[in-house]
């Protein structure tokens, strides 16, 4: 029977539309994350498993409670298990060096995901934000509310806190900040009351909030029982409540006491409400759901064959080797501008926060 090119083509055509779109199996995909104490871990997961999903890979998303060891095994477990590609937020961004030669060994190509992982040659790319400017953008946050808040003011008093030490990330938050505070403490516009500075000595080790808390309750018993404080650089919002709640515990916020400027990072759900009461005065927003679009296009560009997409090759030293990476653009939040850049976008519901 002769079959004519226009009806082999209809009978395609009758066969594909007859078959469900059933993503196919691209891939299996490993995703190791710090831990689930906050929220925006807790998004960028589930942010990447749907991506991931939509894809056509299957995952395998793990989340290590900020212990080390865990992590270890975790990642170690999904070489075992076979996974295609590694998707990395390390807890502490050194310990990870033979994880990934045994990754390596077995031709698994790494994704470094936010968070750098350092002292290794086997990282292939990496996902972040441009941390710098996070760091930028605190400093300017708080003097833009000094500004408003402490007019009459000078010098403004300043405390500083910095990130966890083990997280490369932190550095450049602090540097990005004090690029913009440490041309105002040399002209005296801001004076750090404690004397306090330096990532030595502002670190906050695991980002914890307990721990800024208590640094908080000695830095004002130390430094602020004659004097007032009227600033503070946070670098997390998951430490800003810590040392908000140190604040509101010697009566900042009531009477004439006004609320300190207090920055964060991550427009962490808490904290928003924060900012709407006046407690907090900004945050980061850092949109998870473009981290993950950028880290499944890389891992799907090295699994399919392709070239993942990149825009800078000279930030990211790890130690070993400068590590490609895609950086994205963090953008600032304050009372003025929450529902444009959190609710308009589709971040959030109104409803969460208000
Ligand atoms: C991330 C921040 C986050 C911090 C604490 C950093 O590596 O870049 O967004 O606030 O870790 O989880």
């Amino acid at each position: 029977m002769a079959i004519t090119r226009r009806a082999l083509g209809a009978t395609v055509l009758a066969l594909v539309l007859a078959t469900p779109a059933m993503p196919q199996d691209q891939g299996y995909v490993g995703i190791a994350m710090p831990t689930k104490s906050s929220a925006r871990w807790i998004d960028d997961g589930n942010n990447m498993v749907k991506q991931f999903e939509d894809a056509g890979y299957r995952t395998d998303l793990q989340y290590a409670e900020d212990n080390i060891p865990n992590q270890l095994a975790q990642i170690e477990n999904m070489i075992t298990k076979g996974v295609d590609a590694l998707v990395i937020a390390a807890i502490d961004g050194t310990t990870l060096t033979s994880a990934l030669a045994n990754a390596a060994a077995m031709d698994i190509p790494v994704i470094a995901y936010d968070r750098l992982i350092r002292d290794s040659g086997d990282v292939d790319y990496y996902a972040t934000f441009d941390n710098f400017k996070v760091g930028v953008q605190q400093a300017e946050t708080l003097v833009a509310g000094l500004k408003e808040r402490f007019p009459d003011t000078k010098p403004w008093n300043v405390e500083l806190f910095g990130g966890s030490p083990d997280d490369n990330n932190a550095y450049f938050f602090y540097d990005g900040a004090m690029s913009v505070l440490q041309p105002m403490i040399d002209s005296g516009e801001i004076e750090i009351v404690s004397g306090q500075m330096g990532m030595d000595t502002v670190g906050t080790l695991r980002w914890d909030g307990s721990v800024a808390q208590a640094r908080m309750d000695n830095l004002l018993s130390a430094n602020y029982t004659e004097q007032r404080i009227h600033g503070v650089l946070s670098p997390y919002d998951g430490l800003s409540i810590g040392i908000i709640s140190s604040l509101q515990g010697v009566g900042y916020g009531s009477g004439d006491l006004k609320m300190p400027i207090v920055t964060g990072q991550d427009a962490e759900i808490p904290s928003v409400k924060a900012i709407l009461r006046g407690d907090q005065y900004s945050t980061i927003f850092k949109d998870t759901r473009e981290l993950a679009r950028v880290t499944v296009g890389m891992v799907d560009a090295l699994l399919q064959g392709g070239e993942p997409e990149i825009n800078d090759t000279e930030t990211y030293d790890n130690g070993v080797k400068v590590v490609p990476s895609y950086l994205l653009e963090p953008v600032p939040v304050t009372a003025e501008n929450w529902e444009k850049r959190l609710v308009d976008s589709g971040y959030y519901e109104k409803s969460e926060i208000k």
